[in-house]
């Protein structure tokens, strides 16, 4: 009897967790010795999928083909099925005769809330649900302040952070293991996870290769070429000055404690000592997102600070869609857009100021921006979309103050000085001298003219006055304060 039970299979439940390496539940899989079965279901219920829209839609097919030939190289199968987690485990489970099902949390609570009732239904079939963690460097549950109150201030946060924090080195990616006999599989093409008509995508592959590998490139090529510089060049979206990292984190096919560790090893090498303390912060605001989450409940629906429910926010369909297709007017902006829709991604800097001239210029509701984002970029993740665009607005936990409004095109002199940002993503104004590449509306008719530039007919007026728009954006919180 008991031979039979060691024998029985296990099922490895992959989700955003897309490696091999540093992987708790396939680490724990593996060492119980039983031949394992793998399988990524796709939810049919949007609102329980991992990949949050279309672009991440994208990224997931490579991801998965990439995962798929690294576990074939095991001499495993990874089996595709699509439906609803809640039936397809226990299916699986029975089918299989599975005696464990071993998997990462994701720490959105929406779907550890459904995993539990899921862990639960696998008890009471005498199965049992092996679940780790996963997705960040902390345990949010293990850090509080000294009232046993969890932090709202990053900087807070992250020193507490660092203090409990001695993560233990990367698990090593299994150099064998045990296949059982697979189970069926969809075909990953009937997913249509790609678009076709038209392939908005096309621009992606220039930019990226998802996969466990290329996630290992990206870290090596990022500490060689842009680390010594990250603190003065990681505000600069016209420069390789960031890992892009984000979506490979986001899909789990690197994990934050392989990049701490190995951060960390070239520190300790005595190479860009305080970029690489400034870079693991940036990690630690990743962290908190999922901390903030963890205590405080899903951001995508709440303000963090309520008084925000009272916002007089402005229906403006018109801006809205100007701002989508990257045709406000305002430089900086139009050329982030434009860069997100071509290559599914967008640099920090240039996400903030497009998120403020939309929340505080163009008078949108935070959600509407968080949704375009959830669909366009490939490293959409939304517990850190949702906390991020609420730290724009002004509504979320250590937020930039509502009053303190980016000024798009001082924003542009100062983080693309030479307007090599704008010129590449706005072809419009490729002629247009680096003086007047942000504010166009500020030179004469016949100075654009001489640059091949008229406003309104090759390149659009600013939707929104920057002066006016600022104005109406700090009447607005007034109102709120006076409501609230
Ligand atoms: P690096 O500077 O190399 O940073 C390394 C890693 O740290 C990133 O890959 C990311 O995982 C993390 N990180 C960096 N900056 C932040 C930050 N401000 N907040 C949280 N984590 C951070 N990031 C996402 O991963 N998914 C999102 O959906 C997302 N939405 C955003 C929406 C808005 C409005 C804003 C302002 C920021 C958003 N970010 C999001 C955070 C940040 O812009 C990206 O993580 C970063 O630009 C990714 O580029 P990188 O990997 O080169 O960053």
């Amino acid at each position: 009897m008991a031979t039979a039970t060691a024998t029985a299979p296990a099922l490895v439940w992959f989700r955003r967790d897309l490696r091999l390496a540093d992987n708790p539940a396939l680490h724990a899989a593996v060492q119980s010795g039983r031949p394992l079965l793998f399988v990524y279901i796709r939810e049919e219920d949007t609102a329980l999928r991992l990949s949050p829209g279309a672009a991440a839609d994208w990224w997931l097919h490579h991801s998965l083909t990439a995962l798929a030939a690294d576990i074939e190289r095991l001499g495993g199968r990874l089996s595709l099925r699509q439906g609803a987690a809640a039936d397809l485990i226990p299916e699986i489970v029975r089918e299989a005769g599975v005696r464990e099902v071993f998997w990462n949390r994701v720490d959105w609570p929406w779907i550890d809330a459904r995993d539990r009732d899921i862990a639960e239904a696998l008890q009471a079939a005498d199965v049992r649900p092996r679940a780790f963690r996963a997705t960040t460097l902390i345990d949010p549950a293990s850090l509080l302040n000294g009232s046993g109150q969890p932090y709202k201030v990053f900087s807070a946060f992250w020193r507490a952070a660092q203090k409990d924090f001695s993560p233990r080195g990367p698990l090593p990616a299994p150099d064998s293991l045990t296949a059982a006999d697979p189970i069926a599989s969809d075909d990953l093409a009937d997913w249509e996870l790609l678009p076709v008509k038209p392939d908005w995508a096309a621009g992606f592959h220039d930019r990226w290769t998802p996969g466990e590998a290329a996630a290992r490139k990206q870290l090596e090529t990022f500490l060689g070429e842009a680390l010594p510089d990250y603190k003065t060049h990681r505000d600069r979206p016209d420069l390789f000055g960031t890992s892009r990292l984000s979506p490979h984190l986001g899909w789990g096919e690197i994990s934050p404690r392989a990049v701490w560790h190995r951060v960390q090893l070239q520190a300790e090498r005595g190479q860009s000592f305080g970029a690489a303390e400034k870079y693991l912060a940036e990690i630690g605001w990743r962290d908190f997102a999922y901390y903030l989450v963890h205590h405080f409940g899903d951001l995508r629906q709440k303000n963090f600070d309520p008084r925000f429910d009272h916002f007089p926010w402005r229906d403006n369909p018109e801006g809205l869609q100007a701002w989508q297709r990257g045709r406000t007017g305002i430089p900086m902006v139009d050329a982030a857009m434009r860069e997100l829709w071509k290559t599914g991604w967008m640099h920090n800097r240039p996400r903030m100021i497009t998120a403020s001239y939309l929340i505080k210029h163009i008078g949108c509701h935070w959600r509407d921006g968080m949704a375009w984002f959830e669909d366009t970029l490939v490293d959409a993740d939304p517990v850190v979309n949702a906390a991020s665009w609420q730290w724009v607005a002004g509504s979320g936990a250590d937020a930039a103050p509502y009053f303190r409004i980016f000024n798009p095109a001082t924003q542009g002199e100062k983080f693309d000085p030479d307007g090599h940002y704008v010129r590449r993503w706005v072809p419009e104004l490729v002629s247009l001298a680096t003086r007047d590449i942000h504010a166009p509306w500020e030179a004469s008719a016949g100075q654009l003219a001489s640059q091949g530039v008229e406003l309104g007919r090759n390149y659009p007026r600013p939707v929104v006055d920057l002066k006016a728009g600022r104005e109406a954006a700090l009447a607005a919180f007034e109102q709120m304060k006076a409501e609230a």
